[in-house]
């Protein structure tokens, strides 16, 4: 059944873009932006093709790892850069488990982490969050806790939280740390959303327990190009041999020019104050698209960090949304394997233009 699950189901982001393509739906599904990314970014590519065409090393261009060395606050020879933070988190996984081991996880859980962990031979086992109408999701180190059995190897967290938008407190990371050190696992980090928060800064799970953390990241969310497909992971100091040996196999390196042209746009994005914009705007987006939610009756768990928020509505569900308001989210279910999902979930991203925020609410008022 493994073959079955890993071949058979489309993935439910590219299905719900593949709905609103033929249904000429608003997007506000797969969490993808739809302005371009910035000028320096761009100039930088066009700089690089033509310049590096050929093959990557497969840990990635050492400028690239130098220069996410210094942005994460690690040594570049810790850093592989890979196809997106889907093949760094698939890698992963295939590096730190096998039969009988299990990772553990939250759940609403993303897409992809079930399955990986899986294909890696592993099960995955889930913790629920739980979502309480007045206080919103509610994270529980207890239950965390309670479910580490002697076969758990690995914490596999994502902070800021997609799709629940939780980015967790520095105390809650101490007991999450404390209990990873206790039980000797280790910590698999999906940090992709790391630069987008809106209240504060998210901690680095690496920062406070380096010698066990895996930090995965994404140049497609931090510079607003998805289809680049350039990620990378941070492991601890001397730990890459063990990642690279299999990033050999997946697909070799990711693409050369992209990655010279985020080396040269990292810096520049922290100097000029790319993310601060960044964050400024879709603080600006999500309130828009939650107060128009909110006016359509709906319940809006506001986040503190990703371009997503999360909404309850008795009688919204995607497949409505999509073919009668030609509106596309993301249904709360597709986030649920192992516990159920509430009534009337969905996801609605934010990372859109305000035209499109506005269609998005003119078409549910007129439905
Ligand atoms: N991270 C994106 C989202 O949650 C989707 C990623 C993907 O489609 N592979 O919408």
């Amino acid at each position: 059944h493994l073959h079955d699950r890993a071949a058979a189901q489309e993935s439910v982001f590219a299905r719900m873009s593949r709905l609103a393509a033929q249904r000429g739906a608003v997007n506000l599904g797969q969490g993808f932006p739809s302005a371009p990314p910035p000028a320096f970014l761009l100039d930088a590519a066009r700089g690089a093709l033509g310049r590096a065409d050929q093959y990557a090393p497969p840990a990635g261009l050492p400028a690239l790892r130098d220069a996410l060395g210094a942005d994460l606050g690690v040594d570049g020879a810790d850093v592989t850069v890979t196809c997106g933070a889907t093949e760094a988190l698939h890698l992963v996984a295939l590096a730190l488990l096998g039969p009988g081991d299990e990772a553990l996880m939250l759940e609403p859980v993303f897409d992809v982490y079930l399955p990986q962990v899986a294909l890696a031979g592993a099960r995955g086992v889930t913790v629920p969050m739980t979502l309480d109408p007045a206080r919103g999701w509610q994270f529980d180190l207890g239950a965390l806790a309670a479910a580490v059995t002697p076969r758990t190897r690995a914490l596999l967290l994502n902070s800021p939280f997609n799709p629940t938008g939780t980015v967790f407190t520095d105390e809650e990371l101490a007991g999450i740390v404390a209990l990873a050190r206790r039980h000797d696992l280790w910590i698999v980090s999906d940090e992709v959303y790391d630069e987008l928060y809106f209240g504060a800064r998210p901690t680095p799970l690496r920062t406070l327990a380096p010698e066990r953390t895996f930090t995965v990241g994404s140049a497609g969310k931090r510079l607003e190009a998805t289809g680049w497909r350039v990620g990378w992971i941070a492991a601890p100091p001397g730990l890459t041999p063990g990642v690279l040996g299999l990033r050999q196999i997946t697909s070799f390196c990711a693409p050369a020019p992209l990655q010279a042209a985020v080396a040269a746009a990292l810096p520049v994005a922290r100097a000029a104050g790319f993310y601060e914009e960044l964050r400024q705007g879709y603080a600006g987006r999500m309130q828009r698209l939650a107060a128009g939610l909110r006016e359509l009756g709906a319940a809006v768990f506001e986040p503190r960090g990703t371009y997503f928020l999360t909404a309850l509505h008795p009688s919204w569900t995607a497949e409505t949304l999509v073919q009668e308001a030609g509106v596309a989210v993301i249904p709360g279910e597709a986030f649920y394997a192992q516990q159920a999902a509430p009534a009337g979930l969905t996801r609605w991203a934010f990372c859109k233009s305000d035209a499109e925020i506005d269609l998005a609410l003119t078409r549910l008022r007129a439905s």
